[in-house]
């Protein structure tokens, strides 16, 4: 890369410490012509991994006192000659630096440029750099774990497997394309459907385990639903630990969708509290009834709310048989008034949590709970492989030749057929780390960064 570039590396607004971040060829000559240090070093002259004390100066004035690290490439985030220059964290103090290294030659940077460029110079692979995006964005202790061990290279590990697998099928195919008449054993033809069965359930894996993955980066899509006064708001405030949906003993008083990000334990809940499930008359009312009922079919995680001191109704036993069992979880609540009766949910094959909502007891089983249902408690931060949106694309892709593989291989296609289809499967899965990509998709990546990363 030819231009040096150069950009805000902390957000905005106040705070101890703000940084421009330069990199490229001409970042130690840039920072020279801004960057004056007390000792009189010049930056070019300084080895990596050092910092300098000074002043950075514009037009002559002195902008800010400032502190300079220095990175030699590669030994650097990019991989290109880096220079951070630290001042005091104010968005004016740090846009006048901005404007003293963009008038002294460098380039605005790009959003992503600095993680672009780690990626073209060989640093990290595409699958690490979105993990770089990751861990910027997490809101949650294990999206965090993921981003860090996605960034350690347990995708680019996991697919590295694969795709040996994957060679090795294509090695059998061109060896027995090469020599017909050699025995079986000689091309290990004869082993090929095992070997293509076992690279199947390997990217399987891989395609079923993004949900969880998602789950765990982006928050569990959790609603809560109940009829009317089962304590549904009140479980809200608890989990999300402020009154925000307003609380009355008046059934009804919920009318619509209350949305909240709240962390319990590692795992992160987009919970909305809705308004509560009943045949109702009002006609406001019957809109939040509606987007209840919408929201259970779109969510990861349905917390049924009953109050357990008060005995099964009619509507209690519809919505409970309306529950799905994979993603529901009922909630007896009001504990402290009274032990339920957890048989309806029992003789329904339905999870069930014993809590009291307004006291706090039985919140411990409930994170219990929801990880077991959302299969987030299963992490297990080292092992797990999670892809995203893009990555999970790519992995179904090349399942799906594979799984025309091992079709051809079974009604006795030629195995060139068989061969060319391997092949169209390992493109795809390298397009994951990004080791067979078109300069589109690298882009389209960055795109989503931010400035200054
Ligand atoms: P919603 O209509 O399902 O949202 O119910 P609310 O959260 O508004 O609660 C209805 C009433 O039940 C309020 O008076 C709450 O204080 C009360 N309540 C909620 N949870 C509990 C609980 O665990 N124990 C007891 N004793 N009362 C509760």
């Amino acid at each position: 890369m030819e231009t040096t570039v150069a950009a805000v590396a902390t957000p905005s607004g106040h705070g101890g410490l703000g940084a421009v971040r330069i990199s490229g060829v001409d970042a130690f000559s840039i920072a020279d012509k801004v960057f004056c240090s007390v000792s009189a070093r010049k930056i070019a002259d300084t080895a990596g991994y050092r910092a300098l004390f000074g002043k950075v100066v514009n037009d002559g004035e002195a902008v800010d006192e400032a502190v300079a690290l220095v990175f030699r490439a590669p030994k650097s985030y990019t991989g290109e000659n880096v220079v951070e220059i630290s001042v005091h964290g104010g968005d004016f103090v740090v846009n006048r630096v901005l404007r003293a290294v963009l008038d002294a030659g460098a380039v605005l940077a790009e959003p992503g440029e600095f993680t672009k460029r780690a990626y073209l110079n060989g640093k990290m692979d595409l699958s690490q750099a979105e993990a770089v995006m990751d861990i910027i964005s997490a809101e949650g202790d294990e999206a965090l774990r993921a981003g860090l061990e996605q960034l350690g290279g347990t995708v680019t590990k996991k697919c590295l497997e694969i795709k040996e697998k994957m060679t090795f099928a294509a090695a059998t195919v061109a060896a027995f394309s090469d020599f017909p008449d050699e025995e079986p054993e000689f091309s290990g033809i004869d082993k090929l459907g095992s070997r293509l069965e076992e690279i199947k359930v390997e990217l399987e894996k891989l395609v079923s385990d993004y949900d969880v993955g998602r789950m765990v980066k982006n928050g569990i899509n959790a609603v809560i639903v109940g009829p009317p006064n089962a304590g549904k708001s009140t479980l809200m405030n608890l989990l999300s630990g402020f009154e925000k949906s307003i609380v009355t003993p008046v059934a009804g008083t919920t009318r619509d969708v209350v949305e909240e990000t709240v962390n319990l334990g590692s795992v992160t809940l987009k919970l909305c509290d809705t308004a509560g499930i009943r045949d109702t008359e009002d006609t406001v009312e019957k809109i939040g009834v509606e987007r209840s009922r919408s929201r259970m079919d779109t969510a990861d995680l349905v917390l049924a709310v009953f109050d357990g001191s008060d005995g099964f109704t009619a509507e209690d036993e519809a919505l409970s048989d309306s529950l799905n069992r994979d993603i529901s979880l009922v909630v007896f609540n009001k504990s402290d008034k009274g032990q339920p009766d957890v048989s309806p949910a029992e003789k329904r094959g339905l999870q069930w949590v014993v809590m009291s909502a307004e006291n706090g007891t039985g919140l411990d089983k409930l994170q219990e709970k929801i990880m077991q249902l959302t299969k987030t408690a299963n992490l297990n931060g080292k092992a797990a492989v999670y892809l995203n949106e893009r990555q999970r694309n790519c992995a179904k892709r090349s399942l799906k030749c594979i799984n025309e593989a091992i079709d051809c291989a079974g009604v006795g296609f030629t195995v060139d057929a068989v061969g060319v289809l391997i092949d169209d499967a390992l493109s795809a899965l390298m397009e994951i780390t990004g080791e067979r990509v078109t300069v589109e998709v690298a882009n389209e990546v960055f795109k989503r960064f931010c400035v200054g990363k």
